[in-house]
């Protein structure tokens, strides 16, 4: 356990322990037969609010359970256990991408109609920025609001967006004034909305459980009121919170390569040819000695980068560093893992090709590995002249 030893708090530990039991008992025995459905119930998010699980950090006014970054820590390292990466993602949806931009920005009555809700799972939130057209660069999204009689009229559509068919509301970032960057806001939309319409699931090569969305706004009107913080603002908003994003994804890689490093190890050990056990191959058990160390390296770089922003920090270069590292150490670990299991890696019956085709998706989501690269060379002032610090 020295891997966790930084997060030893017994109240992180208990709820490592409470969520770890969850998955186990309830997710991990369906997995496969949700996985085969291409969905999940969308009750496990009321059971997974009713333990915490969407408000660690969020004060305890609003449900939360006040806790800290490594409360998060422990949840993500446990949730590993559910054997449906799917279901991570769209949990990971409501815990990190949605409810903080709403318990920051949000005014006391937003955060009674949304974000309680959101905490206790009762209703389900997607975050809609992706578009067509405006992925990586977000400041080109095109989706309109413009204000008519005290609402704002929605009009465009999000593309990507997880949770999106299932989801009760959206925080949705629309485009109020034609200034590139200070011309973006975000609102508060509630999915009943006439005019709104979720187009269609896509289908992927992954992540196959969890629904992602094209969505559609045909003047959509929503209450003035449902601006969430200030107008204009909304691009420094989303950037802000691409920071807890990217650490969010960071654990929940982390925590799907240890389960990809723990079953394939175990197989290692039991599967034989020609007459002794895979691991008895040297190049085997110094394979994963070597992903070990990588894997202990990325998740201490990952505690680094949230050790300073819990405390405050701003910690975008570290952040990038470990959304980077993490996410393309995985493509190698999880193509491994696959690998010693020979042709049953490549099945749906066991699990391990599951996480392997499931973290595919983490060096484009949250943020792709090119741009995680742009954000350092950027905060490291690579194209600044010399001479000039
Ligand atoms: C399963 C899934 C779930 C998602 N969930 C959500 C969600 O819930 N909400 C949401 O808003 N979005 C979501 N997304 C969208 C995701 O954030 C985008 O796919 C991602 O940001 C990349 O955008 P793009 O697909 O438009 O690719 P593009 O931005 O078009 O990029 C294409 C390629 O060009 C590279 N590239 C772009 N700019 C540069 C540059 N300056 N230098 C070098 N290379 C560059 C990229 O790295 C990438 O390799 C999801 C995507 C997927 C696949």
């Amino acid at each position: 356990m020295a891997a966790h030893a930084m997060t030893h708090d017994a109240d992180h530990e208990l709820f490592r322990q409470t969520v770890k039991k969850f998955c186990v008992r309830e997710i991990a025995p369906h997995a496969g037969e949700w996985e085969a459905a291409h969905g999940y119930p969308k009750e496990l998010f009321g059971k997974a609010g009713e333990l915490g699980m969407f408000g660690a950090r969020v004060d305890p006014e609003w449900g939360g359970a006040g806790m800290d970054w490594w409360a998060s820590a422990a949840m993500y390292d446990a949730m590993r256990f559910t054997d449906l990466p799917s279901l991570n993602l769209g949990w990971m949806v409501q815990a990190d991408l949605t409810v903080p931009v709403i318990d920051k920005y949000g005014t006391r009555e937003q955060k009674e109609e949304f974000l309680r809700g959101a905490v206790s799972g009762e209703r389900v939130a997607a975050l809609a920025i992706s578009e067509p057209g405006c992925g990586s660069d977000v400041a080109a999204m095109t989706t309109t609001a413009r204000m008519d009689g005290g609402d704002w009229v929605i009009r465009g559509q999000k593309l990507w967006i997880t949770n999106g068919a299932i989801a009760d509301f959206l925080v949705l970032a629309v485009r109020t004034s034609e200034d590139r960057h200070h011309g973006i806001s975000v609102v508060l939309f509630p999915t009943d909305t006439p005019g709104f319409k979720v187009s269609r699931k896509i289908a992927k090569v992954g992540n196959v459980a969890s629904d992602t969305a094209h969505l559609f706004f045909d003047d959509c009107r929503i209450p003035g009121r449902n601006l969430l913080g200030e107008r204009g603002r909304g691009f420094q908003a989303i950037m802000d919170n691409f920071r807890g994003e990217r650490l969010a994804t960071s654990l929940l890689v982390l925590g799907l390569m240890d389960r990809a490093m723990e079953l394939a190890v175990e197989y290692a050990k039991e599967r034989k040819a020609f007459g002794r056990t895979l691991m008895e191959n040297q190049v085997w058990r110094h394979r994963f000695a070597e992903h070990r160390a990588a894997v202990e390296s990325a998740r201490w770089l990952t505690y680094h980068a949230l050790d300073v922003l819990n405390h405050g920090g701003r910690a975008v270069k570290e952040i990038a560093m470990a959304k980077l590292y993490v996410c393309d150490l995985a493509q190698k670990v999880s193509y491994d893992c696959a690998q010693v299991f020979g042709g049953f890696g490549y099945t749906e019956e066991y699990v391990v090709g599951r996480l392997w085709r499931d973290l595919r998706l983490y060096s484009v989501g949250a943020g792709t590995a090119e741009i995680m690269k742009e954000i350092i060379a950027k905060e490291e002032g690579y194209l600044r002249p010399s001479g000039r610090s």
